[in-house]
């Protein structure tokens, strides 16, 4: 019986909320493609289960958070969780809880809700491969006074930069780049943050119809 509900899918038993959810259950939208192009949100993490099911996930930072309310102190943990499928979409999330395992949960559905599609190509002028192995080109982010450069790479660079920035970039399926970041990196989750800012930067400049790589 064990077995059972080891192969069972996460979105089994999924009653959608919503109408973007219903569209995915009744398989109207097979893919995320389709809800970024038509400009829809996804409010339910099923979503993603269903239309992304190789999905990893990372547990990017554990924080304690203390509280001074009327009835006492408050303690929390806080947990910072990245997805991503490795080959263009990742999310970012964190959330609090009482319990280390439920924050880390809760933040993984975060992640789940905010995925957004990461443009991959190559932008180094060493390189020119044209293959989607790298960014297409150099982008930055911020979060609080955090900020990130990613630098196109050559194939065979590898990821050139701190723990987090190279966790974020491998769920995306970044593979070659280096990165330099700025300012106090000490905040839970800023580096995260500042990373998915930064790739999610990629889409600014291109059409849906180069999404595909
Ligand atoms: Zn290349």
């Amino acid at each position: 019986m064990a077995q059972v509900a080891e192969t069972q899918k996460p979105e089994a038993g999924w009653i959608p909320k919503t109408k973007v959810g219903r569209m995915v259950q009744a398989g109207q939208i097979v893919s995320l493609e389709d809800i970024f192009t038509q400009g829809l949100k996804i409010k339910e993490p099923e979503i993603v289960d269903v239309l992304l099911p190789g999905l990893k996930q990372e547990v990017l930072g554990i924080g304690f958070v203390q509280k001074q309310t009327d009835a006492g102190e408050k303690s929390r943990f806080k947990a910072i969780v990245a997805v991503g499928n490795g080959t263009g979409f990742l999310g970012v999330g964190g959330a609090k809880a009482r319990q280390v395992r439920s924050a880390i949960d809760k933040a993984t559905l975060e992640a789940k809700l905010h995925v957004v599609p990461i443009k991959r190509g190559c932008g180094s002028w060493e390189c020119r491969c044209g293959q989607a192995h790298s960014i297409p080109f150099r982008v930055k982010g911020k979060c609080g006074s955090v900020g990130i450069e990613i630098i196109p790479g050559p194939r065979g660079l590898g990821l050139v930069g701190g723990e987090t920035p190279k966790t974020v970039l491998t769920l995306a399926g970044v593979k070659d780049c280096w990165t330099r970041s700025f300012g106090s990196t000490s905040t839970l989750g800023s580096m995260a943050y500042a990373v998915y800012e930064s790739l999610r930067s990629t889409y600014g400049i291109v059409t849906p119809k180069d999404w595909v790589t």
